[in-house]
């Protein structure tokens, strides 16, 4: 059975490919490695955004020169680390490599990108090294505004509070925190205000520390300080979870913006709430990078780009993907949508290039899963358009939406597209 679901799944992120392109067949943009190169592609940045626009510039383009540069030396997935928290997968599981990008004749440099010389056309990384290139693509994720929580930086600097929103060491100091945390303690996480990377991933976080807690530790409680006014994503089906699996242990708060952090309390509006261990998930806007590069334009938080190319209305020749863009109306910051701009950006990269006009009918799609139980899961779907009078994606009308409610069956689903989307992304 696993089997089939994952044949399933591959089928349908090879959909999601096609759809991409907006009804460009594989074969049709499959070209070879012979011949002379048609130009540098600069990628920053080996997440779901710029992995996968690395293989399928290699992919479709072949004769393309593609150099992907990432600080860190291997891929660590965001997706499926709220059950590293929870205790139901390792560090392992949600960890991959680079070799299968390489394989692909993707030259894979481990560096950081301190500059951008956008009219020189090259990067620069740290050492000095300089890169150049015809087109850049830049899929730098999201970097923290921790000046807006009094505190938040130096706490986070000296270890003691954990914010977990990039996987990798943050994710194994929260989930010590845990381990070491006292039966009958109090576990307290705030969720900025929206916009921030995936919408219903702090609620899947509630639900993975409260599964632990609930057997390991069943004196303690789990809060939720919410910034919203209400759950940002499958508001029912998670509080039907809250209610059926943790009540009694999870306490869901709305409204309650964290002003400050004072040692392990959070400082709210009218509040103070004294935690055992402190989740903050701090208000997020685009990657360090897209600000040093002047591609963010949009409420000085966000890179506004051209959706039918991806390429930043702020600097020519620099396309941005992600979670670092301003979305489109409904668009989530998802893994899932980083790898679909990728595509986008690949094939229109591949045109350009080429002197070729580019798709000019797009279409994008999202799927996010959330674990509510180490088993059960629940989803939200969507289908996005390009508009070509508005120039944005807009949701197609009857489209996507989310699951009657949680199931095991969805559980494996879920698995199976981590396991899809990483192969997509990595060649691994
Ligand atoms: C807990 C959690 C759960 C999530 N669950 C899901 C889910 O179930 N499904 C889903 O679709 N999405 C999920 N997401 C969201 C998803 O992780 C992001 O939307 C996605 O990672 C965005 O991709 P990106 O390419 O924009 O950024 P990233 O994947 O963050 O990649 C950015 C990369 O750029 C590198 N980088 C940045 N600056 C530089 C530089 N100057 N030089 C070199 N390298 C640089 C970084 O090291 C990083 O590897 C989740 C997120 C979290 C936090």
């Amino acid at each position: 059975m696993q089997t089939r679901f994952n044949s399933e799944l591959s089928r349908r992120s090879l959909l999601g490919a096609g759809m991409a392109l907006g009804g460009l067949t594989l074969a049709g943009c499959a070209s070879t490695a012979s011949g002379p190169s048609i130009g540098r592609v600069v990628v920053v940045g080996g997440g779901f955004g710029g992995a996968t626009a690395a293989r399928y510039l290699k992919m479709w383009g072949g004769n393309i020169d593609v150099t992907l540069v990432e600080r860190n030396p291997n891929f660590i997935s965001c997706p499926i680390s709220n059950l590293v928290l929870g205790g139901h997968k390792q560090m392992a599981d949600i960890s991959r490599g680079y070799g299968g990008l390489k394989a692909l004749g993707v030259k894979v440099v481990q560096g950081d990108v301190t500059a951008v010389d956008a009219a020189g056309k090259k990067v620069r990384l740290a050492g000095g090294a300089e890169l150049p290139y015809d087109r850049l693509i830049v899929s730098p994720g999201i970097d923290f505004m921790f000046e807006q929580v009094g505190g938040l930086q130096a706490a986070v600097d000296s270890g003691r509070i954990a914010h977990s929103w990039k996987a990798g060491p943050q994710t194994v100091a929260l989930r010590k925190q845990l381990e070491a945390m006292p039966d009958g303690g109090v576990f307290a996480m705030s969720i900025p205000k929206v916009p921030y990377r995936c919408p219903p991933g702090p609620y899947e976080r509630a639900c993975m520390v409260a599964s632990y807690l609930k057997t390991a530790k069943p004196k303690s409680k789990v809060l939720v300080l919410d910034g919203n006014p209400e759950i940002q994503s499958k508001k029912a089906l998670f509080e039907r979870a809250f209610r059926d699996h943790y009540s009694g242990i999870i306490e869901y708060r709305a409204n309650a913006e964290l002003k400050e952090v004072s040692g392990l309390t959070a400082k709210l509006e009218f509040e103070d709430v004294k935690a055992d261990v402190l989740n903050v998930i701090p208000p997020q806007r685009a990657g360090d990078l897209a600000r040093s590069a002047g591609l963010i334009n949009v409420n000085n938080r966000w890179a506004g780009v051209d959706w039918l190319t991806m390429e930043s209305t702020a600097v020519k020749g620099v396309h941005v993907l992600g979670d670092a863009t301003f979305p489109a109306p409904l668009m989530p910051k998802s893994g899932h949508m980083a790898n679909q701009h990728a595509k986008v950006a690949a094939a229109a990269i591949i045109s350009l290039l080429k002197g070729e006009a580019v798709n000019a009918t797009p279409v994008v799609m999202n799927t996010c899963y959330s674990f509510v139980t180490a088993s059960d899961v629940v989803h939200v779907a969507s289908v996005h358009q390009y508009d070509a009078k508005d120039k944005t994606f807009k949701t197609v009308p009857g489209s996507g939406g989310v699951s009657a409610a949680a199931s095991q069956l969805e559980g494996r689903y879920a698995l199976s597209w981590a396991d899809n989307i990483w192969n997509d992304m990595l060649n691994a």
